[in-house]
Parts: C-alpha cells; sequence; structure tokens
C-alpha cells in the first residue's frame, strides 16, 4: 500500500442532533441532512482526485447515527462502485454514542470503521456540558457505548471538549477517571466559538497551561495502555518529526475538505458560516478543479500570513503558526497576543524529552482518532 499522508474529508451528512450541548451551535448553522445525490457526487469526486492514493472519510454531524444503518450501507456501496485499483480507504465516524447499539456497533466492526466517541470526562461534568435535545443527562447512556465498543474489539478514542470547567479538574482525577473505565485513546479539543463568534472561547494560554501540567501527569503515571492523543504529536514535534494533526502541521489547506449537507465544499467545518472559506459546491467542481484551486489560491495568501513572532519562532518548521482557524478566531476576537503559549508547551515537552529518553519508544503509530 502507497504510505502517503491521507487526504481527509468530512462529510457532515447531517446538522440535525439528538444533543444540545452548552458549547455547541452546530444546528443554529442549518438542521439539514445530506441527499443521495450529494452523497454520490462527493463519494465519485473524492475518488476521482488522480494523484491521490490514501482516502479518510470522516463521518460527522450534527449527529451521523441518526440517519441509520441503511445510509452508511448505501456509502459503502458508493465507496465500492467509485475507487480505483490502487486507492485505499479507511472510515471514521464521529458520534455522541446516544445511539450506538449493538446493531450499530455490529455494523462498526463488520465494516472496519474507527470511532471517535464524544465524551467530556465525569458524569458531573458531562451531564453539565452535554444534554440531549429534551435536556436529560446523557453520561450513563454513552458509557454503554463504551462498553459495546470495547466488547467488540472495535478502534474508538474518547474525544473531550476542554472549556473553562474542564480545567478545573486536576489532570490526575481526569486520567483515573478514563484508566478506570479502561478507555484507552483520548483527544483532548479546546472550545471555539464558530464563524459568528458565538460559544465559548479558551484562551489558549490557559489550555496550554493545564497541558503541560497534563503532560508532565502523563508521565508520571506512566501507562503504556493510556494515549494522549496531543501528548504524542508533542513529542513528534519536539523531537523534530511532522506532526500528523491537522492543527499542528499549520497548513491544512489541500490535506483536509469539508462538505456540508448541501453541498457546499469549505476547507474545514469550523469555518461554515463565512462565504469566505468556501470553496466551491460539489454539484459544479471536483475538489482539484480549477474552481477550487481558485478559491484555494486566494486562501493560501490569508493562511500564509502568519505574524513576525511565527516567522521568527524555532518551532516554525513544525508548527507552521498553528490552525488557521484559531488565527481567525484571534484576529476577529481582536485576542492576538504575543509569547505563543503553543511554543512555550513544546519548549516544555522537548525538555521532557532531553530529561527522560524512554520517551523516544513510544509508539508514534498508534493513532486512533
Ligand atoms: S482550520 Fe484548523 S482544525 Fe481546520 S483543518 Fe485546518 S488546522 Fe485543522
Ligand atoms: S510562535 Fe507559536 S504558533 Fe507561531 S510558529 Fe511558534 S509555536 Fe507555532
Amino acid at each position: 500500500m502507497n504510505q502517503s499522508p491521507p487526504v481527509n474529508v468530512i462529510v457532515k451528512v447531517t446538522r440535525d442532533c439528538n444533543f444540545h450541548c452548552e458549547y455547541c451551535h452546530d444546528t443554529a448553522i442549518s438542521t439539514d441532512t445530506i441527499s443521495f445525490q450529494v452523497l454520490a457526487q462527493t463519494i465519485a469526486k473524492f475518488f476521482k482526485q488522480s494523484a491521490k492514493h490514501n482516502f479518510r472519510f470522516i463521518w460527522h454531524g450534527g449527529e451521523p447515527l441518526l440517519l441509520g444503518i441503511e445510509f452508511f450501507l448505501k456509502a459503502l456501496a458508493l465507496q465500492s462502485e467509485f475507487i480505483s485499483d490502487g486507492q485505499h480507504v479507511q472510515n471514521t465516524l464521529q458520534t455522541n454514542g446516544y445511539l450506538l447499539d449493538d446493531n450499530f456497533a455490529n455494523f462498526f466492526r463488520d465494516y472496519n470503521f474507527t470511532i471517535g466517541l464524544s465524551l467530556d470526562g465525569p458524569e458531573g461534568l458531562h451531564d453539565l456540558q452535554r444534554r440531549n435535545v429534551h435536556g436529560q443527562p446523557t453520561f450513563q447512556r454513552v458509557m454503554k457505548a463504551v462498553s459495546r465498543l470495547q466488547r467488540l474489539d472495535i478502534p474508538f478514542g474518547v474525544l473531550t471538549v476542554f472549556t473553562s470547567k474542564t480545567l478545573l479538574i486536576p489532570p490526575r482525577a481526569l486520567f483515573d477517571f478514563y484508566r478506570q473505565h479502561g478507555i484507552q485513546c483520548v483527544a483532548f479539543l479546546p472550545v471555539r466559538s464558530n464563524c459568528n463568534l458565538e460559544g465559548e472561547n479558551l484562551p489558549a494560554s490557559n489550555f496550554h497551561e493545564y497541558m503541560m501540567e497534563a503532560f508532565d501527569e502523563w508521565l508520571y503515571i506512566n501507562d503504556a495502555n493510556f494515549e494522549v492523543r496531543e501528548f504524542k504529536e508533542l513529542i513528534a514535534l519536539a523531537l523534530g518529526l511532522p506532526g500528523t494533526q491537522c492543527s499542528s502541521s499549520g497548513n491544512c489547506l489541500g490535506t483536509t475538505f469539508s462538505v456540508e449537507p448541501n453541498g457546499g465544499i469549505y476547507i474545514c467545518d469550523k469555518f461554515v458560516g463565512d462565504q469566505k472559506f468556501l470553496l466551491g459546491a460539489i454539484f459544479e467542481a471536483d475538489f482539484d478543479s480549477h474552481k477550487v484551486t481558485q478559491a484555494f489560491n486566494g486562501l493560501h495568501q490569508w493562511v500564509n500570513r502568519i505574524s513576525e513572532e511565527c516567522i521568527k519562532c524555532d518551532w516554525r518548521n513544525n508548527c507552521g503558526g498553528g490552525c488557521p482557524h484559531d488565527r481567525y478566531l484571534q484576529e476577529r476576537l481582536g485576542t492576538v497576543s504575543s509569547g505563543c503559549s503553543f511554543a512555550k508547551l513544546l519548549a516544555h515537552v522537548r525538555q521532557r524529552v532531553i530529561d527522560h529518553p524512554s520517551i523516544r519508544e513510544i509508539d508514534m503509530n498508534k493513532f486512533i482518532i
């Protein structure tokens, strides 16, 4: 198999959701669901990118499981129809887990899906932030989904959205929670406002400060079966290796696309709502068509306009200036500040790598989400 990094397409199969999470404004954008025509065009055109070999579909919402197994059977049939010899595809699905019953679990196992499951940590915090549309708590039911995935040995990782409330839980308590429930892979996502500047935007400095303490705690517990995606990424960057996460490679243009239920193509779903980042529509453009490329080139200038601080920074080749959407929010919210906290976090991890050479032996290939 060709080892080139995959090109990702985030397919927003529906904007509808059975949750009403405190920090989420997705359903304010629309509650549309993808049509068969948009789905078929997306799959056909994604595989048509002739220079690419590895593809990753990230089935996303809203809540994708609202569409039922039948929808995903159609998507798999379309993939079989349009994939070419020498191309390889991986399917990943991001869910809140509420509808993840035995039927879905068997389906994911049978078709080799990897799963990202949203869980905001211990019951009290999770239920405060992630209630269903009827205002009811969801923790107990999501934990049943965790048990199902574990029972069937389906590769999954937990995605925890970090808010100012998460920062009040000491890293050790958070790690104890995951490990007590046999959760072996977690990812931490700082909460971000949307393009209308709605919702909490966790300051990068607060998040990175927490991550320094959490990294040390993770080293201290020294549990080879407990992986934090961001820590592995930080170690890779500190060792001078390329990052694998979009947000630490600094240039996601061309490696990630996002398709909305109405067929709009964006560079990333975080930019939905700002027409400047709309690359085209799936019915009138290919992913590498002239039209999309032109829109891309316009955005390249914006994405590559990194700050004086980044230009002078030692980490620039590793980090590339960070997530363009974070920079976009900082500019719009007027929170651009000097003294990059990510650079401090990277320096902290580099020092630990020097102090603990055994860190270099960590398996860097085991990312699930
Ligand atoms: S804008 Fe940020 S989150 Fe979106 S794909 Fe780019 S780096 Fe990733
Ligand atoms: S200043 Fe921060 S964002 Fe810029 S290149 Fe350095 S580490 Fe990355």
